[in-house]
């Protein structure tokens, strides 16, 4: 049985359409060596951007020009990722950006922003940046479809913050998985509730997400890929010779994340540990 490996690529990865290109490359070159499920974060600054949409849509404020910006972001991106008569990814993408703004007009100041319809707003980054690259890594001859994590992803209902069923969302996750032939490209940081409303696993939860996917699928090795070397020994902003740190066990890289290493989600521990495997920290 071929062995299964969880690359998981962070918003600074996927900044802009060279970076994304860079990301399939690593893609395509590690799917040659073995089985992979991919997890991706919204593209850069996007969450930030649909957070404060949400926000001056609640006030009743004129969001129009910030969402013709954010959605103009990622039409660039993609007109320089694919060609001009490729209405298909065109089509997908409308489809979601028609259903945000829509979201956005349901908000207004009487109704004020819930945690719960903020996490609803914050699912499109997400999903815009799993259908990019799931298209991109299907037009490279890698069969790629998005697995939207809210199908799977059992959380309680702490919109923000959602607490993660472990037991249930495993199970769902390999019921899902298990006769896909195509390569998974997932939405981290999403869960949703029994009911099917959408909720967030914290800001940076795309690394839990990577974790909570590589033990339901018994991955060999969870892969962080980001823009730093790994966890450094001290903020280097503050200590000069602050140096990456080659082996930490899940305890210490735990309470490094809580006490401020900014590098990796706190709870992505738990779920690696549960079924011991490791974590590595990549520089893309
Ligand atoms: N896109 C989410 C955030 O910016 C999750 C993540 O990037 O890990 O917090
Ligand atoms: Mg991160």
């Amino acid at each position: 049985k071929m062995e299964l490996k969880i690359l998981k690529f962070g918003g600074s990865s996927i900044a802009d359409a060279d970076c994304i290109r860079h990301v399939a490359g690593i893609i395509q070159d590690q799917n040659k060596e073995s089985g992979l499920a991919i997890v991706l974060s919204a593209l850069k600054g996007v969450t930030n951007q649909l957070i404060s949409l949400a926000e001056s849509a609640a006030k009743g404020e004129n969001f129009e020009s910030d969402f013709q910006g954010f959605v103009q972001h990622h039409i660039n991106i993609a007109k320089e990722i694919f060609s001009e008569n490729d209405t298909d990814i065109r089509c997908r993408l409308d489809d979601y950006f028609n259903e945000l703004e829509s979201d956005l007009s349901s908000l207004s100041p009487e109704l004020k922003l819930t945690s719960q319809s903020r996490d609803k707003i914050l699912s499109y980054g997400e999903l815009l940046s799993t259908t990019i690259i799931s298209q991109l890594l299907s037009q490279k001859n890698i069969p790629s479809e998005q697995l939207d994590a809210r199908k799977v992803v059992l959380t309680d209902d702490n919109f923000g913050s959602a607490y993660v069923h472990y037991q249930k969302s495993y199970n769902r996750i390999r019921t899902y998985c298990k006769d896909r032939k195509k390569l998974q490209i997932i939405t981290g940081f999403l869960g949703a509730t029994e009911d099917g409303k959408t909720t967030t696993l914290g800001r940076s939860g795309s690394d839990y997400s990577a974790s909570i996917f590589g033990a339901a699928l018994n991955a060999s090795t969870i892969e962080i890929w980001t823009n730093v070397n790994g966890i450094l020994s001290a903020d280097p902003t503050i200590v000069k010779d602050a140096r990456t740190i080659s082996y930490l066990t899940y305890k210490e890289a735990m309470e490094l994340a809580h006490s401020g290493a900014k590098v990796i989600f706190p709870a992505t521990m738990i779920p690696a540990k549960y079924k011991e495997i490791p974590i590595i920290i990549k520089n893309a």
